[in-house]
């Protein structure tokens, strides 16, 4: 994950934009008093908010379907007169554009078209309901402009905040037409009705402003911890590989070698398998460094530790350096035969680099010598044993001429292979 305030490039335009949890912290600071975040973060809000909103959108606009029919009741009850066109317009219009308009939605998943889409409805319910009244002429029908009122609260509720001022805007303008138009709409009557939509408007946008913000505040709060997780969870795994990896060569350092090496003995015991410990020492190194320089020293280690975690394919293997131009190659579920014949690879391949040691008495190429010990920890021996023949096996290596891969048999004979395979007893 990216920090915040660090800078990425888009990579439609090349532009140069602040990553999200920049965008995040940016926005609470300066606020969204406008209902709405900076473009790729609205993006990502709408993104996010999408599955959630439309399940809510179809629930409510099914509902929406079945109330706004459900008012046929009114038009019979309070003016009878409307009873056709009011069940035409109710059933026959709203419902199956309302019901189109969802099968839409949930089709092209679009947010913005989702949240227009729910003051449309609103405002289709507002513009039949104004037509009903238009064609009324019994006493009661000033009465049902109360139903405007409902179908504001009602679409402001689920809306967005501006697709809501749009429908208010659209409420005022209804409103108007109908003062105008409807004769018993004058004097006291009409203002009170007018006076009413007003209030329930400009307090049901209040409401839809505060719910919004609320939400909107909370969408933030929740990137912003995640932001913060994800970057615990990030430092967290630096540390891990800073305190398990060699600098230099990106092994595993002797911390880590040491934790394996009890865990592995330990499952090796569990399940009677033998285990493999394979100790690898760069010869005449102090002379490589004197001769060729510290940094020329470095790169060689690196190419060393690169080719010993090539002869370690094996998921359960673990190459580490354990100081120096010293390192061990440990192996599960491997006998001694096969123990010696990933040596002898380690030590071919080592070759096989040929990085030139041209220090006096040395070369013509840099080499290692490898000493081999394995073990049953279920046998009754113990890793430190098991450690020290390694150890002693290596400097078998040294002493019988270096680049050889020595061993100690069971018959308690200490055995070098030079480069040709070619069997000589080691020294110790
Ligand atoms: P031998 O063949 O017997 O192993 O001789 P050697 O010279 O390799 O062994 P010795 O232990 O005398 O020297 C090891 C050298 O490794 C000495 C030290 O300067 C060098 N060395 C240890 N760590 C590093 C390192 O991180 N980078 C470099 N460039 N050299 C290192
Ligand atoms: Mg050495
Ligand atoms: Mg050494």
């Amino acid at each position: 994950m990216s920090q915040a305030g660090v800078i990425q490039s888009d990579g439609v335009t090349g532009q140069q934009v602040p990553d999200r949890a920049a965008l995040v912290e940016q926005t609470l600071e300066r606020g969204f008093p406008l209902m709405i975040f900076p473009p790729a973060l609205e993006a990502f809000f709408q993104r996010e908010c999408e599955a959630d909103r439309l399940r809510h959108v179809t629930a409510s606009g099914l509902a929406a379907v079945l109330l706004f029919a459900a008012m046929i009741f009114s038009d019979w009850l309070l003016t009878p007169e409307t009873l056709g066109l009011a069940a035409a317009l109710r059933v026959g219009v709203f419902a199956p554009v309302v019901l189109a308009g969802l099968w839409v939605l949930r089709q092209l998943r679009f947010p913005l078209l989702t949240e227009w889409g729910i003051a449309l409805a609103g405002m289709l319910a507002i513009l039949l309901t104004g037509v009903i009244l238009l064609r009324a002429d019994s006493r009661w029908a000033l009465s049902r402009v109360v139903e405007i009122n409902i179908i504001v609260v009602y679409t402001c509720t689920l809306a967005r905040f501006w697709p809501a001022v749009a429908m208010a805007g659209w409420v005022v303008v209804v409103q108007a037409f109908l003062v105008c138009t409807l004769p018993d709409f004058t004097g006291v009557v009409g203002t009170n009705a007018t006076l009413l939509v007003l209030v329930v408007t400009s307090f049901t946008l209040f409401g839809n402003y505060t719910l919004e913000r609320h939400e909107r505040y909370a969408f933030l709060m929740a990137q912003r911890e995640r932001a913060l997780q994800e970057a615990l969870e990030t430092s967290h795994t630096q540390l891990a590989h800073l305190a398990t990896t060699d600098a230099l060569t990106e092994v595993a350092n002797r911390r880590s070698a040491e934790s394996f090496l009890t865990r592995t003995w330990a499952h090796a015991q569990k399940r009677d398998l033998s285990l493999a410990l394979i100790a690898i020492d760069v010869d005449h190194f102090k002379r490589y460094n004197d001769h060729h320089g510290h940094q020329a020293g470095d790169r060689c280690l690196q190419s060393v530790a690169r080719a010993l975690t090539s002869c370690s394919r094996r998921a359960g293997d673990l190459v580490a350096r354990m100081g120096g131009e010293e390192f061990l190659l440990i192996m599960v579920d491997v006998d001694q035969r096969t123990a010696m014949s990933v040596a002898q690879r380690v030590r071919d391949v080592v070759r096989g680099l040929a990085v030139p040691h041209c220090a006096p008495g040395c070369g013509p190429v840099v080499t290692v010598s490898v000493g081999v010990a394995t073990a049953r920890p279920g046998q009754a021996s113990q890793l430190s044993d098991s450690l020290k023949q390694a150890d002693e096996a290596l400097y078998a290596a040294k002493g019988s001429g270096r680049n050889r891969v020595c061993t100690r048999l069971s018959d308690g004979e200490m055995h070098c292979l030079d480069e040709l395979g070619l069997l000589s007893e080691g020294q110790g």
